[in-house]
């Protein structure tokens, strides 16, 4: 909301307090919403309440808490924007129940956002950038290059649009066969975007998803995948210890990895995986190896030795992902029968390996397949708002 006596939460005085700001309260952390209250002369406390009004209650006005002082439920949406992200489009899976969010963003941009029922959890993947630049060969959001980042409310705002959308069709959860009232217990960054090449961003956001006066989605049951970020890694880390990492591995050979994924000529595997045993050791955090199979490319069994070796010193699951065909391309999933052995294989190593065949195939909500045309981000007709 955009008003002529916006207030920052620099401190009052300094020449920043007098610019307008663009601070969006679904963007505040709770210690920073507890600063702005300190600011502005009111109890830090009132943090809380805001909180549990804006995520348990999914109040769309978080200040019109009954217990909110009147001058700070006042000053609140004055002094804060907390524009919605707009829902263009919705689309169901027909051949698993994933569902499949289109969110519009300030500017015109456009994400996905994907929920996926399961039987005793649902989970949503999130976008954490517009794009990707890091070009994965075998990826439809990379060929869009990096058209921009997402801001922290634009990534809480992808959960409260699809906790709204779930409050508002009960009949879905019915449909799923989840129980009445169930929320969303996982997330997992794996929609379009590298979340560590926006780390600060995806560090708040998971500051505000895991508050306990919040969604309190605890930071085991969120999962930030990245390509190899190295940087990212270690700032994710330092911020967060707990934090769960999903690394995409795809090639355990130093040539073949960065022909298929160039952030590994930056960041060569080898290193990324170092740095993780240094970090997690074998009984730390659990990190998931995440390995897309491609016929030919990576799908043979010394690949497999090599992965179990890889998995050494860490606390691994491993998924396997059979390659979901993008667009014109030459590449492809290997047979089941070669998958098969390949999971055998590790296994015979005493691993934990799943193969993960990706939900949403028919409505491109898959792996891989989130790409928005940049040519067909404007003029998008809402069907929604959040
Ligand atoms: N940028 C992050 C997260 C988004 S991609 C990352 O790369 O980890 C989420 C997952 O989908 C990654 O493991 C990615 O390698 C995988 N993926 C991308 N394209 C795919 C495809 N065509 N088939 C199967 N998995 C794919
Ligand atoms: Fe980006 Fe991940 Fe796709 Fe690679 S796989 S291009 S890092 S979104």
């Amino acid at each position: 909301m955009a008003s002529p006596s916006i207030i920052t939460l620099t401190s009052p005085g300094s020449p920043a307090a007098l610019a307008p700001q663009t601070d969006s309260f679904y963007g505040l952390t709770r210690e920073a919403l507890e600063a702005w209250c300190t600011l502005h002369g009111f109890s830090r406390v009132h943090a809380k309440t805001l909180f549990r009004s804006a995520y348990k209650a999914l109040n769309p006005e978080p200040w019109s808490a009954p217990s909110l002082p009147r001058a700070c439920a006042a000053l609140l949406p004055l002094s804060l924007s907390s524009a919605p992200l707009r829902l263009v489009a919705e689309q169901r899976s027909g051949y698993d129940h994933s569902l499949k969010f289109l969110v519009g963003l300030a500017g015109g941009r456009e994400v996905e956002a994907v929920l996926m029922p399961e039987t005793k959890r649902l989970t949503l993947c999130l976008s954490s950038q517009v794009g990707c630049a890091q070009g994965c060969v075998f990826c439809h959001t990379g060929r869009m290059g990096l058209i921009r980042q997402l801001s922290t409310d634009e990534i809480v705002g992808q959960v409260l649009l699809a906790e709204r959308w779930i409050a508002a069709h009960p009949e879905w959860l019915q449909q799923v066969r989840l129980p009445a009232s169930t929320r969303i217990s996982n997330i997992v960054f794996m929609g379009m975007g590298e979340p560590l090449d926006n780390v600060d961003a995806v560090i708040a956001a998971l500051r505000i998803l895991s508050d306990p006066f919040g969604l309190a989605l605890g930071l085991s049951h969120i999962s930030v995948s990245t390509a190899g970020h190295l940087d990212g890694i270690e700032r994710l880390y330092a911020a967060l210890p707990k934090a769960r990492l999903a690394l995409s591995v795809h090639s355990t050979d130093d040539a073949q990895r960065s022909r298929i994924m160039p952030i590994n000529k930056r960041w060569p595997l080898t290193e990324v995986v170092d740095r993780l045993r240094t970090i997690l050791g074998g009984e730390g955090p659990p990190v998931l190896l995440q390995y897309t199979l491609i016929r030919g490319v990576n799908d043979r069994l010394e690949d497999a030795e090599q992965l179990a070796r890889l998995s050494q010193g860490l606390n691994a699951k491993i998924n396997l992902i059979p390659l979901n065909v993008v667009g014109p391309s030459r590449l492809s999933a290997p047979s089941p029968e070669a998958i098969k052995a390949f999971r055998d294989l590790l296994c015979s190593h005493g691993l934990r390996v799943m193969v993960r065949y990706s939900k949403g195939q028919d409505i491109a909500a898959a792996c891989g397949q989130l790409v928005r045309d940049a040519n067909s981000q404007s003029g998008s007709s809402s069907s929604g708002e959040t």
